[in-house]
């Protein structure tokens, strides 16, 4: 068994993992880096393999990070078998088309530049086309816990992982000599989340690929952070005004929309209340999660079989199209307005942040991850004054940041995730170093490898 990295390795985006296995040559994620030019401009570089002699492609979830370059993969002569849930495959569908309008949108921008007798625009990665040659690849559908055959001797196997809907851990296992198993956890979740299970943990293995996103650091409670959500939407609309919500479309936005129906039906917020979810991409992540019930906690497949929708409340609208975004900027008060982007660095929120900044009787509730140079971390670490499309604003409404609503798992959580798989070696990835350093320091009974790009190791 061999192992090479091509991605997320002492960093937290690109994931892309080679196994080499019973005579195969399988490929664990193929994402994007993201978060800076700089790092941006490594998506077009060499893979660091020939993608036309990769077998298979396992795919652990749909976050741009984990599958986003898996267009330029097929592009570039992959024409291998995509395994994933049934989830992850919608999911994935929505998340590769949009990455490719956004950058044909870009090398659209480029060439008007260039015709302006500017610098010759930069070829974008893919387009469309190649997004919907990858959804071609796509072959069987992961069910968890059941294993699919490589060979007659390597199966692979998906385990819930419980971070995002169809989210996955995969166990692979080598047969054709002395049994050899390998797990990959992808993204690891939170415990007793709204909607999905918890992690399952696999079988032990011999060898653990695993996540630090947050390898040194514990969350903050859950339910302090609903009942904070309550307080400041109710808050608001004591003073008049609205509530923004900057959300990222894939399971942020199904999670606040869970939290907000429990809500209306707890009596802690006003049933007279409206929602507008103002992103055609989350509305469409929405009708995903809809269909994918089996991915579900008990809990939450509970109501759906008692006829109760959990992203369903009673003053929901959504807005798909402009001209009905435009008119929630008409409102004065009393709507929560949920929008894109998660960081505010594009997307319609920035429209109604223009709208609403200004005003001290509405508030802006950040609920997720915010990275450095974006206007949402601008706000966070408490700008007085921001530029929106050219023009200063004031900040003058009321900033919330909210922190328990992480889809990763703390500290504590990839610890007993980790020590039940009792593995001989552990290979940390998708983390900075300052992360995996704290988190390899308190790890027991196994060797500890933390690689760079291109490295490889044989077991
Ligand atoms: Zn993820």
């Amino acid at each position: 068994m061999k192992i090479s990295f091509h991605g997320a390795d002492r960093e937290v985006t690109g994931s892309c993992h080679l196994l080499q296995a019973g005579g195969l040559r399988v490929l664990i994620d193929c994402g994007m880096y993201q978060g800076g030019r700089e790092l941006e401009e490594e998506n077009a570089q060499d893979f660091g393999f020939d993608p036309g002699s990769i077998d298979y492609l396992l795919l652990t979830h749909a976050h741009l990070d984990h599958c986003g370059r898996i267009p330029l993969l097929v592009r570039r002569g992959f024409r291998g078998e995509i395994i994933a849930t049934a989830a992850t495959r919608e999911l994935a569908r929505l998340v590769m088309l949009d990455a490719a309008r956004l950058q044909e949108e870009e090398a659209e921008r480029g060439a008007r530049h260039a015709r302006r007798g500017g610098a010759v625009p930069d070829q974008s990665l893919y387009g469309t086309l190649d997004a919907l040659n990858a959804l071609e690849r796509f072959g069987r559908a992961a069910a968890y816990g059941e294993p699919i055959a490589l060979t007659p001797a390597l199966r692979a196997t998906f385990h819930d992982a419980g971070h995002i809907l169809g989210s996955a851990s995969i166990r692979i296992e080598d047969t054709s000599g002395p049994v050899r198993s390998v797990i990959f956890s992808g993204d690891l979740g939170s415990s007793g989340r709204a909607i999905l299970s918890d992690p399952e943990t696999p079988p032990p293995a011999d060898v653990v690929v695993m996540e630090t996103t947050y390898g040194d650091r514990a969350h903050k409670a859950l339910e302090p952070s609903v009942e904070e959500l309550y307080q400041a939407i109710t808050d608001t609309f004591a003073r008049g005004g609205n509530v923004v919500i900057p959300t990222f479309a894939l399971e942020r936005a199904q999670e606040i929309l869970f939290y907000l129906r429990q809500g209306v039906e707890l009596g802690r917020l006003p049933r007279s209340m409206s929602v507008f979810l103002d992103s055609p991409m989350a509305i469409s992540a929405t009708e995903i999660f809809r269909r994918h019930a089996e991915c579900f906690s008990s809990k939450s497949q509970a109501l759906f079989d008692e006829g109760r929708d959990p992203f369903t409340l009673p003053g929901l609208r959504f807005t798909r199209d402009v001209a009905g975004s435009m008119a929630l900027n008409r409102i004065v008060g009393g709507a929560v307005i949920m929008a894109g982007s998660g960081m505010c660095t594009g997307g319609r929120v920035r429209h109604h942040l223009r709208h609403n900044l200004g005003r001290r009787d509405s508030s802006v509730i950040f609920v997720g991850y915010a990275a450095r140079g974006t206007l949402a971390r601008e706000l966070i670490d408490g700008a007085k004054q921001v530029t929106l499309f050219g023009e200063k604003f004031s900040v003058r409404a009321r900033l919330h940041t909210i922190n328990g609503f992480s889809a990763h798992a703390d500290r504590d959580e990839l610890l007993a995730w980790h020590r039940a798989l009792k593995p001989a070696h552990t290979i940390l990835v998708h983390g900075d170093e300052q992360s995996m350093q704290r988190f390899a320091s308190v790890l027991e009974n196994t060797e500890v490898c933390m690689p760079k790009r291109g490295d490889a190791f044989v077991f």
